[in-house]
């Protein structure tokens, strides 16, 4: 009987892989990284319950490195087998994994030049080597195209929003003659969402394996382009710099594009937009070349490329970046890391933080422990680069840019499925989000669900094509 067993993702925001094992074969979807607490982060160095070798295939639903970043590690182990994923998640996965690659080399090197690991010496997961075997393995498989794996495995993706090539994968078990369809959600985006297009909805499946990150949770109603046209009036008015970090890939193009939006529609005067992150730069360049993969082309906004624009400023040399440090408002600086974990964002930060006429604008979910977390949190001086910083600049929220869907949007997606599936399984959340998103499923719509540990695998029953089998859940 085909099995499924949950590698990661369980009850946990990080980590996604799932085993499916049938007839003789192996098929991975997901080999993501764990983040967050140590424990968690300890996962990423454990032996695979699994031989890599034996592995026949990787199926990648997006790009984000909770999603893709064990797979160096998997090859490097011995994994040989075709990556599938869809073609922007291709381009995208290969300078998120080298910047990946890039920062455990230096955290590495780091911590081996101060001595302070007890590994020795401490080595990265993967480094740029790694990732360039590893995308040598990368096939793209277009959206709503099906892929045959092998005699046990096929799959075809469908769009799930969220990001620039984020797609659900439909995989098709065959064991025995008989066949068992499962969905594996991946992460689902928000409906009416800036940029990403709505998710398609979920078809019938026998099982579905469904994300949570905001299964307990309703995004409230905030009307993201009014929010940012008040920001940008207020900096502007005072002279100052508004600074903005974002991720690089998916919250700075939305950003770009909301920016272009007020001034196209009149309602802010044109102003510099400097973009000083050379791997946002060439994220939005991704962003451009699959124009139809986004709900807007940012190639043909108002017949001109929007990373052409008279007023964005392209910045990928540190001396140009320096250069932005006597720069004076109105203007606005994009930079990265999102959550001001590291990246050129700090330099910003010690530049402007210190002036009360700039703004920080914070774009994303800030994580305990780091700068933007206590910068939201009202800190009046905050630690960067061994210096103190005084924070007598503004610091405000962008909220509604959520690349989730809430708890209601999930059920709404899950509105495509008529028949009862054999089973849900509710993953990619926190204990609680997961157990309330598979408690309303069950109230809501009558499915059995349930949020498997890690670690723990179910035989999954054929589907229609066999008959009916035993409920599993
Ligand atoms: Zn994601």
């Amino acid at each position: 009987m085909a099995r499924l067993t949950f590698l990661g993702a369980a009850q946990t925001v990080t980590g996604s892989q799932y085993l499916l094992e049938a007839g003789g074969r192996r098929l991975l979807v997901d080999s993501g990284m764990f983040q967050g607490e140590k424990e968690l982060r300890l996962r990423n160095w454990a032996e695979p319950g699994f031989p890599p070798a034996g592995v026949d295939a990787v199926v990648l639903t997006h790009t984000h490195l909770d999603h893709i970043g064990r797979v160096p590690r998997l090859v490097k182990q011995g994994f040989r087998g075709p990556v599938y994923c869809t073609p922007p998640t291709q381009e995208l996965a290969e300078i998120l994994l080298l910047d990946a690659a890039h920062l455990q080399q230096e955290d590495a090197g780091y911590l081996n030049r101060k001595g302070l690991t007890k590994h020795s010496p401490a080595l990265p997961l993967f480094d740029e080597e790694d990732v360039r075997e590893a995308m040598e393995l990368f096939r793209p498989v277009p959206l709503a195209r099906p892929q045959e794996v092998n005699h046990a495995f096929s799959f075809a993706y469908r769009d799930a929003g969220h990001l620039l090539g984020a797609a659900s994968a439909d995989v098709l078990v065959r064991e025995d003659g008989r066949e068992t369809r499962v969905l594996f959600s991946g992460d689902v985006g928000r409906f009416d969402a800036v940029l990403t297009r709505d998710p398609d909805l979920a078809p019938e499946a026998d099982y579905l394996v469904v994300e949570s990150t905001y299964g307990n949770r309703t995004h409230p109603e905030l009307p993201v382009l009014d929010q940012l046209e008040g920001v940008l009036k207020k900096t502007f008015a005072r002279g100052g710099v508004l600074l903005i970090p974002a991720f690089a890939v998916g919250r700075a193009q939305q950003m770009i594009y909301l920016m272009d939006e007020l001034v196209t529609q009149g309602r802010v005067r044109a102003f510099p937009i400097h973009v000083d992150s050379p791997m946002a730069i060439d994220a939005t360049r991704i962003y451009a070349s699959y124009p139809e993969a986004s709900k807007v082309s940012l190639n043909n906004i108002g017949g001109r490329s929007l990373l052409h624009g008279k007023w964005i400023h392209l910045h990928r040399t540190r001396a140009e970046s320096e250069a932005l440090n006597k720069m004076k408002g109105p203007s606005v600086i994009i930079s990265s890391s999102g959550m001001l974990a590291g990246g050129r964002i700090l330099h910003h930060c010690r530049q402007r933080l210190p002036h009360p006429e700039n703004t920080l604008l914070i774009t994303g979910y800030q994580a305990a422990g780091t700068l933007g977390r206590a910068l939201l949190d009202g800190a009046h001086v905050v630690r960067i680069h061994k210096g103190d910083v005084p924070v007598l600049a503004e610091v405000r929220d962008l909220k509604g840019l959520s690349g989730h869907a809430d708890a209601g949007e999930m059920m709404r997606w899950l509105s495509g499925v008529r028949g009862a599936p054999r089973g849900v399984f509710v993953t990619h959340g926190e204990a609680e989000a997961a157990a309330a998103l598979a408690a309303r499923i069950e109230r809501e719509r009558g499915f059995a669900a349930r949020v498997p540990e890690h670690g723990e695998s179910f035989d999954l029953a054929p589907g229609a094509a066999g008959g009916p089998g035993p409920e599993v859940l």
